[in-house]
């Protein structure tokens, strides 16, 4: 049984791998904020007695002397705001989690020497001149726009990473997680999964941003999830950051009518005015993952889409703000 810290842990990605680290026998002890995160996130296994939660925000100092921190082996550092629709509405935070958090917290893993995973984004190469996007692009991030407060601290997160790593030796690992999903969104996470979905299932028209060609790739949760524990494992991913993600590439308007075929909705498609900065196109070169984790997704979009539809209908019945 190992102790693991994960922050982050009643968010959408922090409640999923928290479960599942349990679920395996591990301690967990569960850092959240509850900014976005919620108790519900954590089901049944809120009760479980190998799981220590504490409301605390990661980029609070206060944090690095808390006895529960001690004897740490695993550090997930998962916090932070990850919805454009939230982090555009609470920038310092976004900023202040991904940048002093991931510095108290790689400082954590320094003291106990614990290997450490920090989600990045695929956010950091911006709207992307190349594709599909490898590692090693560099990334055409705007500084001066709405998605900057993410995109940028979430950069500025990596190169605290790389300064552990390569100072202190601290066993880093760095996931560049695209686009994720599964039913654990909330309905009023403003995302494209979580608002057709809902919006489908409700009859009401499915909000397109711009005319719809641009693209995306999404991963369903359980493939994410496996895929930052055999990050975690494995010795040949310290040190390197790895594209987390779902290869195959869709149009949002292509997703859009697949969402409403799948649900049997009478939904209208609606198209409203593109958001500033909207990367045009995503998909992850997954190279790396295949050859480092052996790993690669399993669940494909039509697949996962079907348990999506299927958890909002049996959990969310009846709940939505959209
Ligand atoms: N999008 C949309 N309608 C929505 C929500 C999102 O058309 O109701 C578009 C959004 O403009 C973007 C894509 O879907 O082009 C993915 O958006 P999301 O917020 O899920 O994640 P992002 O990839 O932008 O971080």
């Amino acid at each position: 049984m190992k102790k693991i810290i994960v922050t982050g842990a009643a968010g959408f990605l922090g409640s999923h791998l928290t479960k599942d680290l349990l679920q395996k026998g591990h301690k967990v002890l569960a850092i959240d904020n509850f900014l976005s995160g919620s108790y519900r996130n954590l089901g049944d296994e809120i009760k479980n007695d190998r799981l220590t939660l504490i409301e605390h925000d990661v980029s609070d100092e206060l944090i690095l002397g808390l006895e529960e921190v001690k004897g740490t082996d695993e550090l997930y550092h998962l916090a932070s705001l990850a919805s454009p629709a939230f982090y555009k509405k609470m920038p310092f935070e976004t900023i202040a989690a991904n940048t002093i958090g991931t510095r108290n917290m790689l400082e954590i893993a320094r003291i106990n020497q614990s290997k450490f995973l920090f989600t990045s984004t695929s956010e950091v190469y911006g709207d992307p001149e190349v594709t599909p996007q490898s590692e090693e692009y560099l990334g055409s991030v705007n500084t001066w726009g709405p998605r900057a407060c993410y995109d940028e601290a979430k950069r500025l997160g990596e190169v605290i990473c790389y300064e552990y790593f390569h100072r202190y030796k601290v066993q880093v690992k760095i996931a560049r997680i695209f686009n994720t999903y599964s039913g654990g969104l909330r309905c009023d996470d403003g995302r494209a999964i979580s608002n057709f979905v809902n919006q489908a299932l409700h009859d009401k028209d499915i909000t397109i941003y711009g005319d719809g060609t641009q693209t995306r790739s999404f991963c369903y949760i359980d493939d994410s999830i496996h895929a930052l524990q055999l990050m975690m494992e494995k010795e040949e991913a310290t040190g390197e950051i790895i594209n987390i993600g779902n290869p195959v590439e869709h149009t949002i308007l292509y997703i859009a009518q697949l969402v409403k075929k799948l649900t049997q909705s009478n939904s209208k498609i609606t198209f409203q005015p593109l958001t500033q900065d909207d990367p045009k196109m995503r998909c992850p070169k997954i190279d790396k993952a295949i050859r480092l984790l052996g790993w690669k997704p399993t669940i494909d979009l039509e697949e996962g889409l079907r348990r999506t539809i299927h958890s909002y209908m049996t959990n969310h019945k009846g709940i939505t703000t959209i």
